[in-house]
């Protein structure tokens, strides 16, 4: 256990120091690639734990691997087809790159030298079904599973130590996802891999798009995994392209592996997982997750009146407003007489007055009512109600004595008041 516990830690020494190399120089990969000194090389390990993050990929979900900026994971579909995949496997043995391959079990089977050349390279490898349907979608989840198993059953047959080679990755064959699918998976600790950006390399174009697409979409995410195919004679192709361009733009290849009870999950925090973390500048994304926060304010508080948040019948968010402060106005006054509101049609100066100092709003109503003066008291009552509301809303005496002076009222105002007047 002593000695065990020592090549651990030495190892962990080793890591550190690659780790602190790929900072350094490109040229620090020249050792770690006997004979290829210009090799891209593989700049660290990401030991995950599928429990913690059971879907991952931009493509289909929330979550993604937790790559720094320029990081990528190379993967590989549909193999082993030994006429493509050892091309492929001698391409990045060339360049010191470690990649993840999802095997199909029906490959497997007519090729388990292909699953264990992978294996010896030092690849992941995880599985990708038994025969490759594209419906997963809508199949029943029974056959689901039984071409989820075979891919599982046939892959490991063919490695000498499945329990230690096999990774728990599945990738649904074209990414054909279906909850109860990834359910499956998840309730038996299989981690359910989509990708960050494909480069079409099944569809039928050249080995150039292939590069193209592949380094346009990395470009436009700044990092992540890339989806290929070790079937395809364009792949095979393209990849020794992508990659000398993947090393000029500064890009570096990180080899993901399962964690297991000896090797614990590379740290990381939950916003590592995400393709871009929210920054300084997106504090929204800091609050609490909205059902908790709604919970905790519906327990402990009375549910508001939508009224007092001047709310129409649509759902209205429990943010601070404006509408707040007015709403803690109305529930501290009492409520204005109906009638208060009761103004002669069209007379837009006595609907003013409603706004009013007390003399302001005295002598501009007794004007309105000037043409009735005859009724005599009916115009006093009139006045005082109109100074009571004035009283009401002393925050508009300012307003309301510039008006009183001669001031024309400010137009939106009046359009307003207008509009509630009729
Ligand atoms: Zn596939």
């Amino acid at each position: 256990m002593i000695g065990s516990s020592v090549a651990f830690r030495t190892r962990s020494w080793a890591v550190l120091l690659l780790g602190l190399l790929t900072t350094a120089s490109p040229a620090a990969f020249a050792a770690e690639c006997p004979g290829h000194p210009d090799a891209l090389g593989t700049s660290r390990t990401l030991v995950v734990d599928p429990r913690e993050h059971p879907r991952i990929g931009t493509m289909q979900y929330r979550e993604t691997l937790p790559l720094k900026d320029h990081e990528v994971v190379l993967t590989f579909d549909d193999g082993p087809l030994p006429k493509y995949s050892n091309q492929v496997l001698k391409i990045l043995a060339d360049e010191c790159i470690k990649a993840t391959f999802f095997t199909i079990g029906g490959q497997a089977k007519a090729s388990p030298e292909g699953v264990r050349k992978l294996v010896a390279a030092g690849h992941t490898v995880g599985t990708h079904s038994m025969n490759h349907p594209l419906t997963f979608d809508r199949m029943p989840i029974e056959k689901a599973e039984t071409e989820i198993n075979g891919g599982i059953e046939w892959t490991s047959a063919a490695m000498t130590d499945p329990s230690s080679q096999l990774a728990p990755f599945f990738r649904i064959p074209g990414l054909m996802r279906a909850e109860g699918v990834e359910n499956y998976l998840i309730s038996r600790g299989i981690q359910v891999w989509s990708a960050d950006f494909p480069a079409d390399d099944w569809r039928h174009v050249s080995p150039d798009r292939v590069y193209q697409l592949a380094i346009q979409r990395l470009e436009a995410k700044g990092k992540g995994i890339l989806l290929l195919h070790d079937i395809q004679a364009r792949t095979v192709a393209a990849l020794p392209k992508i990659i000398r361009d993947l090393k000029a733009r500064g890009y570096r290849i990180v080899h993901v592996v399962p964690a297991t009870a000896d090797r614990p999950a590379t740290p990381t925090t939950p916003v590592e997982w995400l393709l871009h973390p929210p920054s300084e500048t997106t504090p929204i994304a800091r609050w609490p997750a909205v059902p908790n926060f709604v919970f905790a304010q519906t327990v402990t508080l009375p549910a508001p009146n939508l009224a007092d948040l001047n709310a129409q019948a649509a759902y209205q968010p429990l943010f601070p407003r404006k509408t707040v402060a007015r709403a803690d106005v109305a529930a501290t006054l009492p409520v204005p007489d109906r009638d208060l509101f009761a103004i002669p049609e069209g007379s837009i100066e006595v609907l003013l007055s409603t706004t009013l100092s007390r003399r302001a709003a005295t002598r501009v109503a007794m004007a309105a009512e000037a043409p009735r003066a005859a009724r005599g008291k009916a115009g006093k009552m009139q006045g005082r109600k109109t100074a009571h509301a004035a009283h009401a809303a002393p925050k508009h005496a300012a307003q309301a004595k510039s008006q009183a002076n001669g001031a024309a009222p400010h137009p939106t105002r009046l359009a307003s008041l207008k509009k509630r007047a009729q």
